[in-house]
């Protein structure tokens, strides 16, 4: 397998990244990656000294990189996004950008190459809010954010590159991943890193809203299946049984950091904020998806490696106030 990766240096790229370098049937691997704010090759390490893995620092907005690239892989899993959704809010013309008009470029150079397997990597967002059930593959998507409309546009692009040009594509939606090297702007390792500088963490409204979290590795495990032996033209779900209110995400993380409610402060709620998302993930179970991970001990392990690694969050802390989201835009 000659495997392209985009937005391997970010969070569950480069997890899933190091997966599948150690994999035996990997030939070779390129990470193609703008390296935003969001991007570290440090994420990758020590899986960059390995000879079957290439980086290359470029945009997939950038046509001819990507159709240079898709002639030399024969698989490809698609992570590069803007994904934070409160930049959205206020940048959303880089999430459409990225999202939507980058996926359109990389599903295009694809569909003229001689790809076996493109997995777009999708998100629960884009079937919005539910208050009661879960949402199966096939339920409407209800996008209520800039970012989880980019993320459903794309998504649908990519559905349909698999229609109109045989493009053997699949999509996995997951839920909100968490563990080591996740950038210190997602709520997890905010509070954690807040939590650890000695600082108060905030709740946003009244702390009811409904995540479902999953580790980066079983999100990464389950990918790995789609990539392998998910249909073309079909959409996975990947979440875990583990649904927590924000209120008891903030309990757990007090706990693993030996802090307590006198660090909390409650803010008002952001302009939207979705009550609750919740998948069935029975497709994905077809293919053996089963995660592994418990979140008590995950988020253990998850904190220790943040109070290990302070040199790895500490100073994005700090450029992440300066920077907002980098892209070379290029619309021609
Ligand atoms: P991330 O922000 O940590 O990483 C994104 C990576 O993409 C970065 O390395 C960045 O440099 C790169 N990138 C951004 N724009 C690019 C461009 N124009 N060209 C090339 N590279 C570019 O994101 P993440 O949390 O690892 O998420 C990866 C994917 O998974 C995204 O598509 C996201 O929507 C999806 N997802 C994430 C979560 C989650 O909880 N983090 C949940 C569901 C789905």
């Amino acid at each position: 397998m000659r495997l392209l990766v985009t937005g391997g240096a970010g969070f569950i790229g480069s997890h899933f990244v190091k997966r599948m370098v150690a994999a035996a049937d990997v030939e070779h691997i390129t990470v193609l990656d703008a390296l935003t704010y969001a991007g570290n090759l440090d994420n990758l390490r020590p899986a960059l000294d390995s000879p079957k893995l290439s980086f290359v620092h470029g945009n997939i907005l950038d046509p001819e990189l990507v159709t240079t690239l898709m002639a030399e892989h024969d698989q490809v899993v698609h992570f590069a996004a803007e994904s934070h959704v409160d930049h959205s809010f206020y940048q959303a013309g880089a999430f459409a950008a990225t999202n939507v008009l980058g996926t359109q470029r990389l599903l295009d150079a694809a569909s003229k190459a001689d790809i076996a397997k493109f997995v777009h990597v999708s998100t629960d967002e884009v079937y919005g809010p539910l208050l009661v059930g879960a949402a199966a593959e096939d339920a409407p998507l209800r996008p209520t954010v800039p970012y989880a409309a980019s993320k459903a546009a794309s998504d649908l692009l990519a559905l349909s590159y698999s229609i109109t040009f045989g493009l053997p594509v699949c999509v996995t939606r997951s839920s909100n991943n968490y563990g080591p090297n996740q950038h210190p702007e997602k709520v997890i390792p905010r509070f954690v890193s807040s939590l650890l500088d000695g600082d108060k963490v905030t709740i946003h409204g009244h702390g009811q809203h409904v995540r479902n979290w999953l580790h980066v590795e079983d999100n990464c495990a389950g990918v790995e299946l789609v990539l392998r032996g998910g249909l073309p033209g079909e959409v996975y779900n990947l979440g875990s049984g583990t649904d927590l209110t924000n209120r008891e995400l903030t309990a757990l993380l007090l706990t693993a950091c030996d802090a307590d409610w006198s660090r909390v402060t409650y803010v008002p709620d952001r302009q939207a904020n979705d009550l609750r998302y919740a998948m069935e993930c029975t497709k994905a179970e077809g293919l053996g998806y089963k995660p592994q991970r418990n979140l008590q001990e995950g988020l253990a392990e998850t904190v220790d490696w943040y109070r290990r690694n302070p040199d790895r969050w500490a100073p994005l802390l700090r450029n992440r106030a300066a920077a907002g989201p980098h892209v070379a835009l290029n619309l021609e």
